[in-house]
């Protein structure tokens, strides 16, 4: 991804991807008032495509180049699934922390986001992995401006997930995303405040943190999607669709 180019987006096309960002909300939306012990992955992965083709969107995720075409709406990742997990047979379980991701086109561009929540009654340690990788999501978001670099987006959010004696993943970031839902420029989850392209009006990113208790180690599981952490530690993910303006990053994906 790294060297893709960066597309900057004029105002009419912001408002566009302010659209499909809606769809994508309220995807996520429904979906976590339906997640309760029992339900499978499957079942959410149907609600979600319906959803989007109701609102004239079309699933960015299904048919997504890579080991094999990504075969569904959703990713869905549970525990130790840190993203790209497939939905399925799998029933969610009192005290799972999971993960959804959700991609949704509309007239011609993408929005990208995800969120995390405990099943039922959650562990004191779901809870607060749930809330440093919540925080870490808008503390990257608001260095999000003009004047800043992308490398204080991502220490910002490696700094606090790391003062917690959590970790960031190395091989899998934020990006840019547009008409495409892999642009320019990279935002990783760790990195150094001062280095890294200058944010500028029009830049629009998603801003993934990705957090592992254990280490930053990774692995992908046989089914060639589905990314674990290495050691089986929980995980969690959040992430919104963001423009830079002249003024306030402007959250894309928000309901
Ligand atoms: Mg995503
Ligand atoms: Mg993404």
């Amino acid at each position: 991804m790294s060297d893709r180019p960066i597309v900057i987006k004029n105002q009419p096309e912001i408002e566009l991807m302010r659209e499909a960002g809606k769809v994508n909300a309220l995807v996520l939306k429904t979906l976590e008032e339906m997640i309760q012990p029992g339900i499978s992955t499957q079942e959410l992965d149907a609600v979600a495509e319906d959803i989007i083709l109701q609102n004239r969107g079309k699933p960015a995720f299904k048919n997504y180049p890579g080991p094999y075409p990504y075969p569904a709406t959703l990713t869905i990742s549970i525990n130790e699934e840190l993203v790209h997990g497939i939905p399925g047979k799998r029933k969610l379980k009192e005290g799972d922390l999971v993960s959804i991701d959700c991609g949704t086109v509309l007239d011609g561009f993408v929005a990208d986001s995800a969120f995390s929540t405990g099943v039922g009654e959650i562990s004191p340690e779901v809870r607060k992995l749930l809330e440093v990788t919540e925080k870490a999501l808008y503390l990257g978001i608001e260095k999000l401006r003009l004047g800043n670099r992308v490398g204080d987006v991502s220490a910002a959010i490696q700094t606090f997930v790391e003062s917690h004696n959590f970790h960031v993943p190395r091989e899998y970031t934020g990006h840019g995303v547009g008409r495409n839902m892999h642009e320019g420029p990279l935002v990783p989850n760790f990195g150094t405040s001062g280095r890294g392209i200058p944010l500028r009006p029009g830049i629009t990113v998603a801003v993934e943190p990705m957090v592992m208790v254990g280490t930053h180690k990774t692995r992908v599981l046989e089914d060639q999607w589905t990314v674990i952490s290495a050691d089986r530690s929980l995980t969690a993910h959040f992430e919104h669709s963001v423009a830079v303006t002249e003024a306030e990053p402007i959250i894309l994906t928000a309901l």
